[in-house]
C-alpha cells in the first residue's frame, strides 16, 4: 500500500515525488520506458524554476549541469536585450538538456526516498472511498490513496478518467534531429542566417563534435506514429533551404506539432493531473517543462496535507483553482508565438510592430515575466497585490529567504516579532526581525513560496494559517523559532 503512485517519471513526476517526500508521503513513481529518455531537447530552464530549484536546495547542481544565458530572446524567438527592472535573484535562462534536468530531478527524488520503478505501464485503475487499485499492463495491481497521471501528453490516466482534452490539433509539424553535415560551417551559418532572416521555424546548431541539431518545418501534419526518416530531413532542407548540406549519419531523428490542449479537471476523486497530461502546447518560447514542474510544486505539499490529515477541506482543490488558469494563459501565449512566427504578410507585420513596442523596457519586461512564470500571481481574494505572488529570493537576516524553504514548510517573516505561529509550528516555521528587505510587517508564505497572507494582526493570521494549514495541533511549550 502507498500513499501516492505517480505515473510518469518525467520532469513532472519526478518533482511531484520529490516534494511528497518532503513531508514523509510512501511515493512509488512508475514508468513504462525501461530506461529515462535520451532525446536531447535543449530545454531552457526559465526563472520561476531556477527560483523552485534554489526553495529545494537543488539549484547549484543543475546550474553545473547548463548553461546560462541572458533571459532574452525567448517571446517568439524576438531577439531583444533582457529587460531592465527583473524582479529575481535567478534572472537568467539556463539552457540544459532534458534528459539531464531529468536525471537531477530523479536523482533528488530517489534520494528523499521515492521508489522508482521502470517498465511498468499503468494500464488501468478503479477508485473507491479509501484508495485507487491501479493495474499495470502486465496485470500486476498495485494500491494507494491517491494516483497522479504525470504521464504525458498522450496520458493514459487521462483518458481512462473520462476527462476532456479539448483544444486545437496540430497545423504544423516541424521536424527535429541530429546529424552530421557535409559542408563547412561557415556555409551552414551563411545559409542559415539569410533563411532565419523569414522562417524562423528552422536552424542548423553545432551541437559538439561535427554534430548539427536541426530543425526544419515538414511537408505536412503526420499522426506522429513513426519517427521521420533522414530523407525526409533532407527533402525538407531543399524546400526551405535549397540544400541539404550533405546531411548524413544522424544521432535521432524526431517531429512535433503545434497541438493546443487543456483538460478540463485536473481531478477527479483521488486521481490527479499533472504537466503534459494536463496541458500541451508549441514548445514555443520552452514553457512545456517548466509549466509541468511547477504543476507539481503546486500540487506536492496539497496532497502530502490531504494524505498525512491536516489539509483544510478545500486545500487539494486549490490546485486545480490555481494552476488551470496558469496553464490557459501559456496555452494563450504559446499561440500568440506561432501567429508570429508565421510567414504570411499579416503576421510578419504585427510581429515588426511588437518588434518595435518591446523597445519599450515595459513591454518586454511583461513579456519575460509572462514567459519565465515570476509575473504569475494566484487569487487569494482581495489584498495588496504581493498577496499571492512568489516573494523574490530576497536577503534576510540568516542569509538568503529560499535556504529557509527548503524543508517545504510554510514560513511567517515576521517584522514586528511578536506574532507566533502557534499550534501550526508543526508545518510553519517563523522567522522575527528578518530584515529590512521586507517592506511589509509580516508575511506567510506557503511551501511553494507564494504570499497567503500580509499583515500585523494575530486573529487575521491564524484565520489564514487555518485556511492554508488546517487545524492547529497543540503549541509548543516555547515560542518556535526558525
Ligand atoms: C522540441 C521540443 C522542445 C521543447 N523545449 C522545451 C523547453 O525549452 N522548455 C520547456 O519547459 N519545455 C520544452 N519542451 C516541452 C517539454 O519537453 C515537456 O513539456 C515535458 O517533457 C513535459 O514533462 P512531463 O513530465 O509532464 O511529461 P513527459 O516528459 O512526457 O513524461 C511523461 C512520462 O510518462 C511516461 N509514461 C507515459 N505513459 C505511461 C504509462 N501509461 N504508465 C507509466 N508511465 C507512462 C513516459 O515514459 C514519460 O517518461 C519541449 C518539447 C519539445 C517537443
Amino acid at each position: 500500500m502507498f500513499d501516492v503512485i505517480i505515473a510518469g517519471c518525467g520532469p513532472t513526476g519526478a518533482m511531484l515525488a520529490a516534494e511528497l517526500r518532503l513531508h514523509g508521503v510512501r511515493v512509488l513513481v512508475l514508468d513504462k520506458e525501461t530506461e529515462p529518455k535520451s532525446f536531447v531537447r535543449i530545454v531552457g530552464l526559465h526563472m520561476r524554476s531556477l527560483e523552485l530549484m534554489a526553495m529545494r536546495g537543488l539549484l547549484e547542481r543543475v546550474v553545473e549541469h547548463g548553461r546560462r544565458r541572458p533571459a532574452a530572446g525567448f517571446f517568439a524567438a524576438i531577439n531583444k536585450p533582457a529587460p531592465e527592472g527583473l524582479d529575481s535573484a535567478h534572472a537568467y535562462l539556463l539552457g540544459i538538456p532534458q534528459p539531464v534536468i531529468e536525471r537531477l530531478l530523479e536523482e533528488h527524488a530517489v534520494a528523499l526516498g521515492a521508489q522508482v520503478r521502470r517498465g511498468r505501464a499503468v494500464a488501468g485503475f478503479a477508485q473507491d472511498d479509501e484508495g485507487v487499485t491501479v493495474e499495470l499492463a502486465d496485470g500486476e495491481q498495485l494500491r494507494s490513496r491517491y494516483l497522479v497521471g504525470c504521464d504525458g501528453g498522450r496520458s493514459t490516466v487521462r483518458k481512462l478518467l473520462g476527462v476532456g482534452f479539448p483544444g486545437v490539433a496540430s497545423r504544423t509539424e516541424t521536424l527535429m534531429g541530429e546529424m552530421e553535415v557535409g559542408v563547412p560551417p561557415e556555409e551552414v551559418a551563411a545559409t542559415v542566417a539569410g533563411i532565419r532572416e523569414t522562417q524562423h521555424r528552422f536552424w542548423l546548431r553545432p551541437f559538439g563534435a561535427g554534430v548539427y541539431s536541426v530543425v526544419v518545418p515538414a511537408a505536412g501534419v503526420s499522426d506522429r506514429a513513426e519517427p521521420p526518416t533522414l530523407e525526409d530531413f533532407k527533402q525538407q532542407l531543399r524546400a526551405v533551404a535549397g540544400t541539404d548540406f550533405g546531411v548524413h549519419s544522424p544521432r535521432w531523428l524526431s517531429r512535433f506539432g503545434d497541438a493546443t490542449r487543456l483538460a478540463e479537471r485536473y481531478r477527479v476523486g483521488r486521481v490527479l493531473l499533472a504537466g503534459d497530461a494536463a496541458h500541451i502546447h508549441p514548445p514555443i518560447g520552452g514553457q512545456g517543462l517548466n509549466l509541468g514542474v511547477q504543476d507539481a510544486f503546486n500540487l506536492g505539499w496539497k496532497l502530502a496535507a490531504q494524505v498525512r490529515g491536516w489539509a483544510p477541506e478545500t486545500l487539494l482543490d486549490t490546485y486545480q483553482a490555481e494552476r488551470h488558469p496558469v496553464a490557459e494563459d501559456v496555452l494563450a501565449n504559446t499561440r500568440a508565438q506561432m501567429e508570429l512566427l508565421s510567414t504570411e504578410p499579416g503576421p510578419r507585420a504585427v510581429r515588426r510592430l511588437l518588434t518595435e513596442l518591446m523597445d519599450f523596457n515595459e513591454v518586454n519586461r511583461y513579456l519575460i515575466e509572462k514567459i519565465t512564470a515570476i509575473g504569475v500571481r494566484y487569487d487569494f481574494g482581495a489584498g495588496p497585490d504581493l498577496l499571492g505572488r512568489r516573494l523574490p529570493d530576497i536577503d534576510v537576516k540568516p542569509g538568503r529567504l529560499y535556504g529557509l524553504l527548503h524543508h517545504g514548510r510554510g514560513l511567517l517573516l515576521d517584522r514586528t516579532e511578536r506574532l507566533t505561529v502557534g499550534g501550526w509550528s508543526d508545518r510553519v516555521d517563523y522567522l522575527g526581525d528578518p530584515g529590512a528587505q521586507l517592506d511589509v510587517p509580516s508575511v506567510l508564505l506557503r511551501p511553494d513560496g507564494h504570499v497567503a497572507w500580509i499583515g500585523d494582526d494575530q486573529q487575521d493570521l491564524d484565520d489564514h494559517l487555518a485556511r492554508w494549514f488546517g487545524t492547529p495541533g497543540q503549541p509548543p511549550e516555547q515560542s518556535p523559532q526558525a
